[in-house]
């Protein structure tokens, strides 16, 4: 299982993991995937930041953090246990060291290994606080920490785990942990890792959930695995809220399918997460905190559910930009196109979509909005494409929506659909891309005409 910042904040909310861990612990071990506090890594980013530059006075944020956890270790756990000195001792403990990290971040400079070991102290505090929790409530509980046993690259801020080398020390240090009989219960904490040199990594914003997955992986050949992600939200919905009209719940999605959807804007879970689901084979299931009882919930596995709905979901991403480079000569796109991308590929840029005309002088491809003058520059700048043979045209104002299911892939006429559905509703087509995943069909439109076009593709696949 894995709880989020947002089931971590008050009494309630702990009571509430409390009540959910009573559901499961009957009939099985339960590992949990910790984050941080509720703000925490929030704050811890900017107490990061504020040590970087030497003006600032950091000792009110530590005490900020300091206070945020204490209040919440009054709050839940009993004074007289021992349960309690040992937290607040841990938690003392840490917050000097944060301290005197962040006086030495501003000898140093700012560097990436070093905001990721500030940032991961969230997870270190919220995970032995939980764990002793759940000791005064009764369990068997244990932990460990995510450095000695999740490996990953050393692309601090975003690294990628090392799945091989992962299931190695998770077989050696986790595995006896959750198989002894002293246990029913270990907290893991989620968000970090560690390189091959034992340096802090982190997994990138809302992380955990990688975590959950990279563990569930490592223990699939050891365990029967199954993740809950409980989050704030029911599940996948088929249509963004706050573009659609109308939305449901999806009550069964495949991982390649979901994997459009998280790419598409529905930012329910970790993007990597679901790869790694998908390449351990392990079931999950995203379900709502608040009624952990519902039977409404997202189940995701690896077949695709067939059924009459060829369409799953409509997406859009509605602040984009469109770069079009038209030659006039006749200069072979092969080699421009690879230039291009490796351009912006080397200054990080996304790529969102790519769409070529069958004229072969043009190629159109998508940016996200905020990288818009940086790729201006980089053209504009760039000795290949600055050249007078290339007109460079960036398009502000466009959006993208798509339509997500695996029936595109057996069922004929889906973009033949989407055009005419567009087209009677005077929306303007700009440019069209297919996934190679071919389970979307995506058109590119102008932005005033999204959430129109959101609503008249719901209707036209969806509500029927
Ligand atoms: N605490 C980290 C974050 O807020 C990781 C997570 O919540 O999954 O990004
Ligand atoms: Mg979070």
């Amino acid at each position: 299982m894995k709880f989020g910042g947002s089931c971590l904040q008050n009494r309630e909310s702990y009571l509430q993991v409390i009540n959910i861990v009573n559901k499961y612990i009957k009939s099985t071990k339960i590992l949990i995937v910790v984050s941080a506090i509720q703000g925490m890594t929030n704050k811890l980013i900017e107490f990061y930041e504020k040590s970087c530059s030497e003006e600032n006075n950091c000792d009110e944020l530590i005490e900020e953090i300091y206070n945020m956890h204490i209040q919440l270790v009054d709050d839940i756990l009993e004074k007289d246990r021992v349960e309690y000195g040992e937290t607040v001792e841990f938690l003392q403990t840490n917050i000097e060291e944060l301290k005197h990290l962040g006086r030495l971040i501003r000898l140093i400079r700012p560097s990436a290994d070093i905001y990721d070991l500030v940032v991961s102290y969230g997870e270190k505090l919220s995970t032995f606080l939980l764990s002793k929790y759940l000791i005064t409530t009764g369990y068997k509980s244990n932990h460990i920490f995510s450095d000695k046993i999740i490996r990953t690259n050393d692309n601090f801020g975003r690294a990628l785990p090392l799945l091989e080398e992962t299931e190695v020390l998770v077989k050696e240090k986790l595995y006896p942990l959750l198989h002894s009989d002293k246990n029913n219960l270990v907290c893991v904490s989620g968000y970090y890792g560690s390189t091959k040199d034992n340096k802090i990594s982190t997994l990138g914003r809302g992380g955990s959930d990688l975590s959950a997955a990279i563990l569930a992986y490592a223990l699939r050949n050891l365990f029967l695995c199954k993740i809950i992600y409980w989050k704030d939200v029911k599940g996948f919905l088929n249509a963004d809220p706050r573009v659609a009209k109308k939305t449901s719940l999806i009550r069964n999605i495949s991982y390649k399918e979901a994997k459009e959807l998280a790419f598409f804007g529905a930012k329910i879970l970790h993007p990597l997460c679901l790869d790694v689901n998908e390449k351990g084979k392990i079931p999950s299931e995203v379900r709502y905190f608040s009624e952990p009882n519902s039977e409404d919930f997202t189940t995701i596995t690896k077949e695709i559910v067939k059924n009459d709905d060829a369409i799953k979901a409509i997406t859009s991403i509605e602040e984009l930009s469109m770069v079009t480079l038209e030659s006039d000569t006749m200069v072979p796109l092969s080699g421009t196109a690879s230039k291009l991308f490796s351009l912006l590929g080397d200054n990080n840029i996304n790529i969102v979509f790519i769409s070529q005309s069958s004229s072969e002088n043009n190629i159109t491809f998508g940016i996200e909005y905020e990288d818009s003058t940086k790729v201006s520059f980089l053209l504009r700048n760039s000795d290949f494409f600055g050249e007078k043979w290339f007109k460079i045209k960036i398009d502000n104002d466009i959006s993208l929506v798509a339509v997500i299911g695996a029936g595109i892939l057996y069922t004929p006429g889906i973009a033949g659909k989407v055009f005419t559905s567009l087209g009677d509703n005077k929306i303007n087509i700009l440019a069209i891309a297919q996934g190679s995943s071919e389970l979307n069909f995506t058109a590119i439109i102008d932005r005033k005409n999204c959430r129109k076009a959101v609503n008249v593709l719901y209707d036209t696949f969806i509500t029927r």
